[in-house]
């Protein structure tokens, strides 16, 4: 048979769309060709990430690389202000909406560089929760009438350069989170004779659910209570400066999953944002914070990594419900803020990693029958004449019981290597005979329900989980992944995923599936001479920062890219990520120093006659171009 009629005919692109599921989570950003490939969408054009992989390895950019798509941060900012314009001209809303993105979310220069860039036009601000944050804001908004909403302990610093910021144009907020900042801003300002733009965040008892409900309730460890925001009040009044007070912030939690959840938050907001304004305030704004949540899975549920909205049912039901709410008092409709930093920056970042390498639990070698094979081995092979439905569980039984009495037998000196190996070949290949015949049966004998997750192939990727995914080794985040080529062919092997860390946390095993959760990844069959790529989707939001050195793996290589209408693309930015050289010094190294150590040690053995000075000037350039090198698995050219 020639190759071309081998080539599976069954199977199509539309197929692999099913499995993994890119449709329902991809958000219109990504999609699947014809010719099984993943790919970046625009609502022009759509680009293959094969072609900018190649563009990467042709500029020696070598994987792991973070891929940035800069078009979708862009759409991801104008589709959120473009639904609250929507929604507020649709419900006769009053006053307008203004986004303000969370640095915390991701920090990165580019990110929200292009943020501030693109954003510009919507006015879109920046919230800011240190003063390092505080200093990256000011430097990148350029748009007067821009928002900066302050969060987090503000000391006096940090006042200054927020009223110092007003007097530019900017409408910063300082939102009081503590009863201890107050007097702080009140001291500077009429020191700096400015007038601050005063927020206060309230403690919200609407609980939420998935990982960040701590961030309502009683416990909550921001926000102030009912009666530390009397004395606010009570407070401002003496100073003469109530009327500065013009912005009522809470934030839920992030990824909230339900839009229920939302809803109520919103209505207990409105009570403090009333009765705020009955005793005297000139609010004029209301910051629903974060928690507008991206769905992971794709399943539209209100499971923790889903939501069960839409970003236009998120936005006029906040519109809807504060309009009704306020109308009841008869306050006038405030400018709506929210702080939406998941949602906004998820969907532009693409970790993509090559497979290094596969483990599968099948047989290498059948062993030959041989005429004086060891009565052990003739029972196992008897397993397999016997093997079918009915005695699935018996057989399994055998498997086990044979091998264990070989392996015993090793041990004690009975059997020999040969034999002992030859035994695990035939454990293998029952238990892989098992599992084909279960696979079409509809009772599953309980004992052998694992059976296919301890028999799945591991795939080594060259990543480390806990540099560029630490979420999932955190809490449990679950992230489409997915091949990102050759998806016209049947994935035929079922896989988790390792990392090249030498930890056991440092693996994938909890995938989105079809219909719920699972334990494997169908994967394709590795070929000779050819990279397999995969790509984990939806990764902007929280995961560059968190990620750590274990294991002294360092930051991947950065691509941002902008794709063009006529289907062409363009590398905007790169970063290299980083050297062995740079991580070391993180921890404390001096490179320098150890460059010297090994030379004197390899001076020592000219010295000492083991090796020729020739010879140590190879060494040394080896140690020395290994520091400059990339910490992950390099390919040779
Ligand atoms: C973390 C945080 C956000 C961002 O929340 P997302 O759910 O990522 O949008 C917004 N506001 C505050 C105060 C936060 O702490």
């Amino acid at each position: 048979m020639n190759k071309q009629s081998i080539k599976d005919t069954s199977w199509s692109a539309s197929r692999s769309a099913d499995v993994y599921g890119i449709e329902h989570w991809g958000n219109d950003y990504f999609g699947l060709s014809d010719q099984g490939l993943v790919t970046a969408k625009t609502l022009t054009t759509q680009v293959p990430l094969m072609d900018i992989v190649k563009g990467m390895t042709e500029r020696d950019l070598q994987m792991p690389v973070l891929l940035r798509i800069e078009n979708i941060l862009d759409a991801q900012i104008y589709r959120l202000n473009n639904a609250f314009s929507e929604a507020i001209a649709k419900l006769d809303y009053q006053s307008p909406y203004r986004g303000v993105y969370p640095i915390k979310v991701n920090q990165q220069a580019q990110v929200v560089e292009e943020i501030a860039d693109f954003g510009a036009r919507f006015q879109h601000g920046l919230e800011v929760g240190s003063k390092p944050e505080m200093i990256a804001a000011l430097s990148t908004l350029t748009e007067p009438g821009s928002l900066i909403i302050c969060n987090g302990y503000k000391d006096q610093e940090f006042v200054e350069l927020g009223l110092q910021a007003v007097k530019l144009g900017f409408k910063c907020f300082f939102v009081i989170e503590t009863p201890a900042e107050l007097p702080i801003i009140i001291e500077r300002s009429k020191q700096l004779n400015i007038e601050p733009l005063i927020g206060v965040r309230v403690k919200m008892t609407s609980k939420v659910s998935g990982h960040w409900n701590s961030t309502s309730g009683d416990r909550s460890v921001f926000g102030l209570s009912t009666s530390q925001l009397i004395q606010l009040v009570d407070r401002l009044k003496e100073a003469e400066m109530l009327h500065c007070l013009q912005l009522l912030h809470c934030h839920l939690g992030s990824q909230i999953p339900n839009i229920r959840e939302i809803r109520s938050g919103v209505v207990e907001a409105c009570r403090y944002y009333a009765d705020l304004s009955a005793e005297g305030a000139a609010l004029s704004h209301i910051d629903f914070g974060g928690g507008l949540a991206v769905d992971y899975t794709g399943a539209r549920s209100n499971d923790s990594q889903s939501r069960n909205y839409t970003l236009e049912e998120y936005c006029e039901d906040i519109v809807d419900t504060l309009k009704n709410t306020l109308d009841e008092y008869d306050i006038e409709h405030p400018t709506i803020v929210t702080e939406s930093g998941r949602a906004t920056v998820a969907y532009s970042s693409v970790l993509l990693f090559n497979v290094l390498d596969v483990t599968k639990f099948e047989p290498i070698e059948l062993p030959k029958v041989e005429s004086d094979e060891h009565q052990l081995l003739q029972d196992m092979r008897e397993v397999l004449t016997y093997l079918e439905s009915q005695r699935v569980q018996e057989c399994y039984n055998d498997a086990h019981f044979y091998r264990d009495e070989i392996r015993e037998l090793f041990k004690r000196g009975q059997v020999d290597l040969r034999t002992r190996s030859a035994a695990e070949n035939l454990f293998l290949e029952i238990l892989q005979q098992i599992n084909k015949t279960i696979e079409l049966m509809e009772r599953i004998p309980v004992d052998l329900e694992g059976l296919k997750e301890s028999l799945a192939d591991i795939y080594y990727g060259n990543f480390s989980l806990f540099q560029s995914l630490p979420d999932i080794w955190a809490i449990d985040q679950l992230f489409p992944i997915m091949p990102i080529h050759r998806l016209d062919e049947e994935p035929k092997r079922n896989a988790i995923i390792a990392d090249i860390t030498c930890d056991c946390d440092g693996k994938i095993d909890k995938f989105i599936g079809q219909h719920e959760v699972s334990n494997t990844l169908p994967l394709h069959e590795m070929k000779d001479n050819e990279e397999y790529y995969l790509g984990v989707f939806l990764v902007g939001a929280y995961q560059e920062t968190l990620g750590d050195l274990h294991n002294l793996f360092g930051d991947t290589n950065v691509v941002s890219v902008r794709l063009n209408d006529d289907g062409s693309f363009d590398f905007v930015k790169e970063i290299h990520g980083d050297t062995i050289s740079d991580v070391l010094s993180y921890v404390e190294y001096d490179p320098k120093d150890m460059y010297v150590a090994y030379r004197n040690t390899a001076e020592r053995a000219v010295k000492e006659g083991r090796i020729t000075a020739r010879e140590r000037q190879e060494i040394l350039k080896t140690f020395y171009a290994s520091m400059q090198g990339y910490t992950y698995y390099e390919r040779d050219e």
